[in-house]
């Protein structure tokens, strides 16, 4: 950096350069900048439109609370927590964290299901949750109401921090440690070139940079427009109330959260704060977030309010004779999906963000900075990003109209029973299959996925697709069975339009993919292949199907999921003088998926192409002429049966739908949904990315190493990584197969594995097999000595599900179909 720097790190002069800028100084940017500072890059500027904390950061609550059933939320966390314990020691600041404890209610059966899964996760992540009774609750807190509850889920290490103090201590590290903070100083604007950035322009005067990190908050969507950088994040209101001191009221009270209520509670000056989570919110600053907001504060809104808080005030009766000293509103940014957005822009090289936190950036700060600072230092992420990478947002998702509408339901989740397959009501039907109105005609239940509507399941003729949630069988459990049945047994129909579709073209789309793909994609045209997607470490950052539909033409197939990841990373590797182009062809064709054993023989009714086995084996596809239309149909099938996906070009899908559906009544054909899709691939073993298996594994964890071609001439990304891991012998972690003993109870992920009495590890996935009789999941099951198959048939098993302990197989190769004799039939 150019500047000069006094002692205390605050810059004589204006600087003009620096390896680093960070813009925002809230708890996320002082978070970035000291461990940036750690990692030992402490040519580090961080920028602060007004003062440290002015923007969201100041009042917040500070709660330190770290269950969950998410591996990564729990190490985001517990990180924290451990920092802020330790902060003071390092800085001489302290952070106000006092471990008052921690204290969830369960109030109704369903509740204590959750709440007793997510104690088992939790456990195993390292957090220490009790269950108590309701005795005990009352003993901690003497004031509550208790009549209503089950069971309390005690934390006794968790508590709460002073926000400022905690972003003061970590801003005073990163200040010891080289770094630089500057105050009143605004970014306006955002210098790049050749899709990368080159620096900021202030307020003051211009600053290069090797590298940006947005971390302005609820400003940061503004703020990622001025590069062309898409950052959909909302602010809404959030609220508390302070009351007048209360007798009986001391410090040291757990906090309690108490979801049924949507709310919480901890000690503040003698008094409680009352904290709310109110299932229906409001978004505030749609029109942008005003300039000068600066430890600002919304103008309450006690009418809708109201409600919430005389529900809350129940658990606690006393408080509502207390009096309110406060009654406090701020806003906080909210995102589609809950999670927050870190990682590089998918638009812009060297941009990174830490943004929209949802409630959550004291208690995930120090983490989030840890993480992303590694991110930024190695250019790969540390841990798995699967919940937060930014490059899971989706174009439409910026969109003023969507977020406004979905922020209404975003602040609520945080305390909401989330169900298996719960789904957002909100913001819903902006994206629809060409074929959509029929499949609703068909009965279909939609739920929602990066703004499709995507069918989840069929009622039958007569009968509401509606669902009743429950962690038992919900009532459309035995129409999934009939589903996945015709599958297995005749055919089915699936509308996948999901997915996203890709050309790669150009004369050397075969040398830029071959170094992309960990498979070798230099195969005869009309030759499918499965690949991962590597990254210099040697982990997976995507794994899809590369068709060869012409010497220079590919045809890529990916979740939808990862429209944007995997747009962004072929980009990115594609050299700027390769003469190789990307397409996004995603809505350009329907995608319609038939399969099961009947299929050959009915999809023939309707084409004249040959689909026998010799003219188009399992792994091949070809355009063929079906009905009037010229569809291209790929061999290969993610349910484990003999099947086609028809890529239908989107104008034509409405007659070719029809002509299957009338053609399908002498099959049996039935319409299926994704639940279907997910219990069929469960029960093959089939992986699904960012589910199973995320950006941490390597494909030889994940079992797919024999989809890794480790010779091919010119070598691939992550190759030389991945042999390094491969030459160390067994790998540490492998993918297996469960299936519980006993049909009755059901798997969702998440659930804790033993191995002869000892964990070793936790199901990813889970799902029902209906063919095999049980619930069947996936997870890694990790042993120091190394993973051998010795290791796996040599154990007994039995899976943890809410503290009630099942046997169950387990498996490396899939218990459905081993040597693929229907995929090839
Ligand atoms: C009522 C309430 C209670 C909460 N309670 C909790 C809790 O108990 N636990 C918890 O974990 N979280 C809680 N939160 C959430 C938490 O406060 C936020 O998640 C966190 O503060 C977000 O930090 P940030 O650094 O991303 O944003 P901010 O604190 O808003 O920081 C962003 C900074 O960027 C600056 N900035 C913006 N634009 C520019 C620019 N162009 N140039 C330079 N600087 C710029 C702003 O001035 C601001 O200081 C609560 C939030 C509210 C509203």
């Amino acid at each position: 950096m150019t500047a000069d720097r006094s002692s205390t790190g605050f810059p004589s002069k204006f600087p003009t350069q620096a390896q680093v800028v960070i813009i925002g100084g809230g708890v996320i940017g002082c978070s970035v900048a000291y461990h940036l500072t750690k990692l030992g890059w402490n040519d580090v500027l961080l920028l602060e439109r007004k003062q440290l904390t002015s923007g969201t950061t100041w009042h917040a609550a500070g709660l330190i609370v770290t269950p969950g059933s998410s591996e990564v939320g729990v190490e985001l966390s517990t990180y924290t927590r451990e920092l802020f314990k330790n902060l003071e020691a390092e800085t001489g600041q302290s952070t106000g964290f006092n471990p008052i404890g921690y204290l969830q209610l369960a109030c109704t059966p369903d509740w204590l299901v959750e709440r007793r899964r997510m104690a088992v996760a939790s456990r195993n992540l390292g957090v220490n949750v009790e269950e108590v009774s309701v005795s005990e609750v009352k003993k901690m807190w003497p004031l509550a109401e208790t009549s209503d509850i089950i069971a309390g889920f005690y934390v006794q290490d968790d508590g709460r921090a002073n926000p400022v103090d905690a972003t003061m201590a970590l801003a005073k590290g990163a200040r010891m440690a080289g770094g630089t903070i500057l105050e009143d100083t605004e970014v306006i604007g955002i210098n790049k070139e050749n899709g990368r950035v080159t620096g900021v322009l202030t307020d003051r005067g211009e600053i290069e940079a090797e590298i940006v990190v947005n971390c302005a908050g609820m400003w940061a969507r503004e703020l990622g427009a001025l590069a062309g950088v898409n950052i959909p994040l909302q602010a809404a209101e959030h609220y508390y109330l302070i009351t007048e001191p209360i007798e009986g009221v001391s410090p040291d009270l757990p906090i309690i959260e108490d979801f049924g209520r949507y709310s919480y509670f901890r000690e503040e000056v003698g008094g409680l704060l009352i904290g709310f989570f109110e299932p229906v919110s409001a978004p505030w600053g749609m029109n942008g977030i005003p300039k000068d907001f600066t430890f600002g504060e919304i103008k309450p809104d006690w009418e809708r309010m109201t409600p919430y808080i005389e529900i809350a005030m129940e658990r606690v009766p006393i408080t509502k004779n207390a009096g309110i000293h406060k009654f406090f509103c701020g806003p906080e940014s909210f995102t589609p999906d809950g999670g927050p957005m870190v990682g590089e822009a998918p638009e812009l090289q060297n941009f990174y963000v830490a943004a929209g936190l949802n409630s959550l950036g004291i208690l995930q700060g120090g983490g989030i900075g840890k993480v992303l600072a590694q991110w930024i230092v190695d250019g790969i992420a540390p841990i798995d990003v699967s919940e937060i990478d930014i490059s899971r947002a989706l174009p439409f998702q910026g969109n003023q109209k969507f977020l406004t509408d979905r922020t209404v339901e975003t602040l609520g989740l945080q305390y909401q029973l989330i169900y298996p397959n719960t789904q957002f009501e909100t913001a819903r039907n902006v994206r629809k299959t060409a074929i959509h109105d029929h499949l609703a005609k068909a009965g279909a239940f939609f739920v929602e996925g990066m703004g499709w509507e995507i069918p989840d399941w069929y009622a039958p003729a007569g009968i509401e697709p509606k669902v009743e949630y429950s962690w038992g069988r919900q009532n459309w459990f035995d129409y999934l069975a009939a589903e996945h049945k015709a599958c297995r047994e005749d055919v089915i129909l699936m509308d996948v339009t999901s997915m996203s579709k890709f050309l790669v073209q150009g004369r050397d789309a075969e040398i830029v993919l071959n170094n992309i793909c960990a498979n070798d994609v230099a195969v005869p045209v009309g030759k499918i292949v499965y690949t991962q997607w590597l990254n210099e470490r040697g982990t997976m950052e995507a794994d899809l199907t590369v068709t060869r539909l012409a010497e220079d033409k590919y045809f890529i197939v990916s979740a939808g999921d990862f429209y944007t990841h995997d747009l962004y990373w072929l980009n990115k590797h594609i050299p700027a003088d390769a003469h190789a182009t990307v397409t996004d062809v995603t809505s350009g064709y329907t995608l319609i998926n038939i399969q099961g054993p009947k299929s050959r023989e009915f999809l023939s009714r309707l084409t004249s192409a040959d689909l026998s086995n010799e003219s188009f084996p399992y792994m091949s596809a070809k355009e063929i002429d079906f009905q009037y239309a010229r569809p291209l149909a790929l061999r290969v099938t993610y349910e484990g049966e003999l099947g086609w996906e028809l890529h239908v070009p989107t104008e034509f899908s409405v007659h070719v739908y029809e002509a299957l559906v009338e053609t399908g009544q002498d099959y049996g054909l039935k319409h299926a949904g994704f639940q279907a899709l997910n219990t069929l691939r469960i029960e093959k073993a089939y992986r699904e990315y960012a589910h199973d298996m995320d950006n941490t594994h390597t494909p030889l964890d994940a079992g797919l190493g024999h989809f890794v071609k480790f010779d091919k001439p010119r070598g691939f990304i992550g190759r030389d990584a991945l042999l390094r891991r491969k030459d160390k012998g067994l790998p540490k972690q492998r993918m297996i197969q469960f299936l519980l003993q006993d049909p009755e109870p059901l798997l969702y992920g998440s659930e804790v594995i033993y191995r002869d009495g000892k964990v070793v590890g936790y199901l990813q996935t889970g799902g029902y097999g209906f063919t095999l009789g049980g619930a069947v999941g996936m997870g890694f099951v990790k042993n120091e000595d190394g993973v051998s198959s010795d290791f796996i048939y040599s154990g007994e098993y039995v899976i943890d599900i809410a503290g009630e302990r099942y046997p169950t197989k387990a498996s490396l190769r899939p218990m459905y179909d081993p040597h693929n004799e229907r995929v090839r039939s």
